[in-house]
């Protein structure tokens, strides 16, 4: 396995150059553009992995699955898909387009919905909230040093209009309560922490075990939850190349613009890659690449 993982990062890291860092959010800009890892975690707890594999990088959207796995858990389903949809968008990730009208954002994987999502998070104060968002992470990932990475959150949180936008307007038509610029700082907050490719392979093991952390054997998030996130990654996880993306490569994924993209084969692997230069949606370029030739040589697809 080791071998196969080193072979993809090889056959594809030069993919690099036909992408761009994400450079909307100017803490971004400053990756190493050539950067690769790959790490894969079986179900019974082996893990695999190569290249700059234990690199630090900001989850960004790959935190939208996390999040919504925890605000299902602290509400419940219906509370929580009353407010927000289960449809793909063919939108990219930050479009106001299709709130207008009632406001109710398409799915939980776009910015919309991963804000409203976010509002949803029980905790007396911000500070209550964010650090009940990181245990949860810590715990998924199996490691209790994930934190804040406090520049990006920043660069963020200047740069950030759009999603405070897309936030007022949905506090405006009802879908979401209490007070936007504290909503709008936990996302960000959300989307900064610094991870792994082995964190959030980790963190994709346990959904790929339907919820049961491989390693202690216990149940940390219902089946029933485990099963709506994953179908929500396979359907809408990889912005507006879902769709594409689930032909080529055939897995519940979900990408970053951090260059993170986490991945799961049920009952087999979680999958993280790392690869900071973006294609035009916003996905990694060497990440999908790397993805797909994996998919095809461990004949990975579900499809
Ligand atoms: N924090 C980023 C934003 O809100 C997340 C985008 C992404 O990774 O898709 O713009």
């Amino acid at each position: 396995m080791n071998a196969i993982l080193r072979d993809s990062l090889k056959n594809n890291q030069a993919y690099y150059k036909e992408g761009e860092l994400a450079n909307y959010i100017p803490a971004l800009a400053k990756a190493d553009s050539k950067a690769v890892g790959i790490s894969m975690i079986d179900i019974e707890g082996n893990s695999y992995s190569t290249g700059e594999y234990e690199k630090k990088f900001a989850i960004q959207s790959v935190s939208k699955p996390i999040t919504l796995i925890l605000a299902i858990m602290d509400n419940d389903i219906d509370f929580v898909f009353n407010k927000v949809g289960v449809e793909p968008t063919g939108d990219p990730f930050n479009s106001i387009i299709k709130l207008t009208g009632s406001a109710k954002p398409y799915n939980p994987m776009i910015n919309a919905g991963a804000i409203a999502v976010t509002s949803m998070i029980k905790g007396k104060d911000n500070e209550e909230k964010f650090k009940r968002i990181l245990n949860f992470f810590r715990k998924l990932a199996k490691n209790d040093k994930l934190k804040l990475d406090q520049e990006i959150y920043l660069s963020e949180k200047e740069t950030g209009d759009r999603n405070r936008s897309l936030a007022y307007y949905m506090k405006d038509q009802g879908i979401i309560e209490g007070d936007v610029e504290e909503i709008v700082d936990l996302y960000f907050k959300q989307c900064s922490i610094e991870v792994t490719c082995k964190d959030i392979a980790n963190m994709a093991a346990v959904l790929a075990n339907q919820g049961v952390d491989p390693i202690t054997e216990k149940r940390v998030i219902s089946k029933k939850i485990a099963r709506i996130v994953r179908t929500l990654m396979t359907t809408c996880g990889m912005y507006d190349k879902s769709g594409s993306f689930a032909i080529e490569v055939g897995l519940a994924a979900k990408s970053g613009v951090g260059g993170g993209i986490m991945a799961e084969v049920p009952k087999k692997f979680g999958i993280g890659v790392y690869g900071p230069a973006l294609d035009d949606k916003g996905n990694s370029i060497v990440g999908m690449k790397i993805l797909k030739e994996l998919s095809q040589r461990l004949n990975l697809s579900i499809f």
